[in-house]
């Protein structure tokens, strides 16, 4: 039956896979506030606290307010609206009143801003005209935007989620990703984001379908309306008709089929025809996934990402909990080696407890982040470490550094490591063997300085995310940008062959960890560059797997040779596009006619 309501919303595919459920749209209202005292000289704290969230909401604001602009005519009013909420956030009788209360009464932010709302409320009902009454309104939108910027995700906004929802959202965090029950939410719809986040990573290694960038959908979708969202395509269906359910059902099924065949190659070894061994690891984002990566027939965890401890929380963990935490998860992996990755917070990666310490950069991405944190803040670092060091006692592991550009830094962190033996030694805890100590290369500069950081790293982890985004100058969670974001263009890929034959120079182990490496088409490619060793998302490695079972090293070579020869972008992507195999055809049918 053809539904009449049936519209279709195209925004950017971010993780593949057809959802189709009611929609679960996300209430930016009914925050649970908490409200405590703040002792008097922390004041001035509360009140950077409070600046720093509207800063952060008046920068929402306006990537809203954009996205409402590109909508079709008839939306101009949510722009207005939204700039309208903007203006609300400087110098107004809400920010006023909240300061004032933050300063006389001593109550936190979130608190002060709740009681601010019920007084203009409370003054405007008093006045009895029905324009005022609309403003407080739009007064409470505006303090509840701030108050969930304040609380970041202390509360989970997915807890009463029904099973097989779809979540429409404005936008998604990390955070809020990291809390989602892939059992009881089908896929993930929103405003704002782009395809290189960490959402969208996490939404991969979820295996949850979702699209970002999608203009109207706050408008388009109402709770409890089904919604189809096409993960490959980037489409967002509403109110789809019977014909076009029918359609996706029977693609949905298709790809269950597809990928029941390739869990037959769980313990195939990942040989190429001529016998060359490569080495696939899955990445790991939540301890709850590493089942995901065992059936994966991962041989190994290439990168496991840390940031997990530290997320939806207001404390930092201490090195006991960090290494009951690690130690489980290696004894879990019987043996099979973990590449624990140091804290990488910062830029898009924002974990409450760090507060303004981390988020305040104007340009966050070139901030204080990573293991540039680390080394400000060697309290942290050293805890990490520590917790690190005795999780080796249980199992192979290594230890990697993330967003390393210099000698000097690698320098730093193995004293810093030394140092941490030697404490641990002291308390009486004998930790058998220092892990081998490895740098992420995901940076330009350190890709470029790979000589030299090879003779004092043990091993290197390329990032292909970040050394995209910074060779590019592309924000990798931008959707504004995202069409721009390309990891396969000449200039990257240049970086990471130099970083490869840097590593393979030196004789240490390199490998990549990058989204590409769980990408298929890119297999041939990252082969012919030099890579033996690839980590990614546990459900795309048996696809990558399929792929090094259908090819020779030389093809693979000849294929690399081939896409280093372009000069055009677009040349590189069809050459992806159509395969190795068939690009190695092009060339023999070519030179048999003689062309
Ligand atoms: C990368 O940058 O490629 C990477 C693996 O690290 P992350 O995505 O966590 O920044
Ligand atoms: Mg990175």
């Amino acid at each position: 039956m053809k539904n009449e309501n049936e519209h279709k919303e195209q925004g950017i595919g971010i993780a593949p896979g057809i959802a189709i459920g009611p929609a679960f749209v996300i209430d930016q209202t009914g925050v649970p506030v908490p409200e405590y005292e703040i002792p008097a000289h922390q004041v001035e704290k509360e009140l950077k606290r409070l600046h720093s969230a509207i800063a952060k909401t008046q920068r929402q604001l306006s990537q809203l307010k954009q996205k409402a602009e590109s909508l079709p005519a008839g939306a101009e009013d949510i722009a207005l609206l939204l700039e309208a909420y903007k203006g609300m956030l400087s110098g107004s009788r809400l920010v006023r009143g909240v300061e004032e209360l933050i300063r006389t009464s001593r109550i936190n932010a979130e608190a002060a801003i709740q009681r601010q709302i019920a007084a203009i409320k409370a003054s405007f009902a008093a006045m009895d005209d029905a324009y005022l009454a609309a403003r407080a309104d739009d007064v409470k939108e505006v303090g509840v935007r701030l108050i969930r910027h304040l609380l970041q995700q202390h509360y989970n906004p997915f807890a009463d989620v029904p099973a097989g929802s779809v979540i429409i959202a404005e936008e998604i965090t990390p955070a809020d990703t990291a809390l989602m029950n892939p059992e009881h939410v089908a896929g993930f719809a929103t405003v704002l984001g782009g395809a290189e986040g960490h959402s969208a990573i996490m939404a991969r290694a979820l295996g949850l379908p979702a699209v970002s960038g999608v203009g109207g959908l706050m408008q388009g979708v109402k709770a409890g309306d089904t919604v189809i969202i096409d993960g490959r395509e980037g489409h967002v269906v509403i109110n789809p008709d019977a014909a076009t359910l029918h359609h996706y059902r029977q693609e949905a099924a298709k790809k269950d089929r597809e990928a029941n065949k390739l869990k037959s190659l769980r313990n195939v070894p990942p040989l190429t025809t001529d016998g060359k061994a490569v080495v696939l690891q899955a990445n790991l984002e939540l301890p709850r996934d590493i089942d995901a990566a065992l059936e994966s027939g991962a041989s190994g965890i290439g990168l496991l990402r840390t940031e997990f401890l530290f997320m939806n929380r207001p404390d930092l963990p201490d090195e006991d909990e960090q290494f009951e935490t690690l130690r489980k998860l290696v004894h879990k992996l019987g043996g099979k080696p973990v590449t624990i990755r140091t804290l990488d917070v910062g830029g898009e990666k924002l974990a409450t407890a760090f507060g303004d310490a981390v988020g305040e950069s104007v340009n966050p991405a070139l901030g204080l982040r990573a293991i540039r944190l680390g080394l400000k803040e060697p309290k942290l670092l050293d805890t990490q470490l520590a917790a690190i060091l005795r999780a080796s006692a249980h199992g192979p592991v290594r230890i990697l550094i993330p967003m390393v550009s210099s000698v000097a830094q690698m320098k730093q962190v193995r004293a810093r490591l030394l140092q941490v033996e030697r404490r641990l030694q002291r308390r009486g805890i004998k930790i058998p063997n220092i892990p081998p100590l490895g740098a992420m290369i995901e940076i330009p500069a350190a890709a470029l300085a790979a000589d030299a950081l090879a003779k004092v790293c043990d091993f290197f982890a390329i990032g292909s995310n970040d050394l995209t985004q910074y060779t590019l100058a592309i924000d990798r969670g931008d959707d504004r940008v995202a069409d721009l974001y390309d990891p396969f263009h000449p200039a990257v890929l240049r970086l990471i062959q130099f970083t490869a034959a840097a590593a393979w120079r030196a004789n240490i182990p390199v490998s990549l960890c990058g989204e590409i490496a769980g990408d298929r088409r890119a297999t041939a490619l990252l082969l012919g560059l030099g890579l033996r060793e690839l980590s990614m998302g546990p459900l795309r490695l048996p696809a990558v797997k399929q792929e090094i079972l259908q090819l020779a090293m030389p093809q693979a070579v000849a294929f690399a040779e081939t896409v280093m020869a372009q000069t055009d972008e677009a040349e590189i992507k069809a050459l992806l596009q159509k395969g190795a195999i068939a690009a190695e055809e092009n060339v023999r049918d070519k030179r048999k006619r003689g062309a």
